[in-house]
């Protein structure tokens, strides 16, 4: 009795860690096409422009990174 309980509290969560993770896919698809897209517009009017603006992707890379491993790794 107790087990059946358990898994269906456990369902709700389940589905909402599926959502979380295509919804997670998905703004991380879109994220890094438009940081293709800045660091090719960038390349294309010059090399400089082109190298800061991938050390700025690069550096604004990590904490999204960080944050996205803490929402993935949290429970
Ligand atoms: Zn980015």
């Amino acid at each position: 009795m107790q087990s059946e309980s358990k898994s269906k509290s456990e369902q709700p969560e389940s589905k909402t860690n599926k959502v979380l993770v295509g919804m997670m896919l998905l703004s991380n698809a879109l994220h890094t096409a438009a940081d293709g897209l800045a660091v090719g517009a960038a390349f294309s009017k010059s090399a400089g422009d082109g190298l800061s603006t991938s050390l700025a992707v690069l550096f604004h890379e990590i904490p999204h990174a960080v944050g996205r491993e803490m929402l993935l790794l949290r429970k």
